[in-house]
């Protein structure tokens, strides 16, 4: 199995018919975007149409909700998909699906490690280059954003920065 390393987590494919599965495994303790107030922000900036991809979950959260609080494979996940997307539709396609799904189980795998499986035609797995290593640098972006205004940042500013969202 062909893998991709970052400084920061681990990743490999299996690839499979109509089918590509990613494991990703983070070095950090960090696992969600709970602890990452900018994550709106730079998506908003970096990768707008994301908000207009549809997450299926339990709690029918839409994605611009869900992403303020959920784990960096589901995150990784949709970025990815949105990447995918984009790449087809700039060779000229007037619209792309793909299909997405993060598990994981840190009782069998070590914490951290998410399972991301991404449903992709055959004739679709050309765009997954592009796609993947957009993917890595907006990941990687997101993994080291500078954190220290968590600490400083005042309750009364928190409000403010909500409202601004
Ligand atoms: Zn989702």
């Amino acid at each position: 199995m062909p893998s991709l390393t970052s400084p920061y987590f681990s990743l490999s494919f299996a690839d499979s018919p109509a089918t590509i599965t990613f494991t990703i495994m983070l070095y950090g303790d960090e696992v969600t975007t709970t602890q990452m107030p900018f994550i709106r922000q730079m998506l908003k900036k970096d990768l707008p149409t994301i908000f207009r991809s549809k997450c299926f979950n339990e709690e029918n959260i839409p994605f611009y909700k869900e992403v303020i609080s959920t784990e960096l494979g589901h995150l990784f996940e949709h970025i990815l998909l949105e990447y995918l997307c984009l790449a087809k539709i700039n060779t000229g396609f007037s619209e792309a699906t793909f299909s997405g799904m993060t598990r994981w189980n840190w009782n069998r795998d070590p914490y951290g490690t998410f399972h991301i499986e991404i449903g992709i035609d055959e004739q679709d797995k050309v765009f997954l280059t592009q796609a993947l290593s957009k993917t890595m640098t907006l990941f990687q972006k997101i993994l080291l954003y500078p954190r220290t205004q968590i600490v400083t940042l005042h309750p009364a500013q928190q409000i403010l920065s909500s409202r601004m969202e």
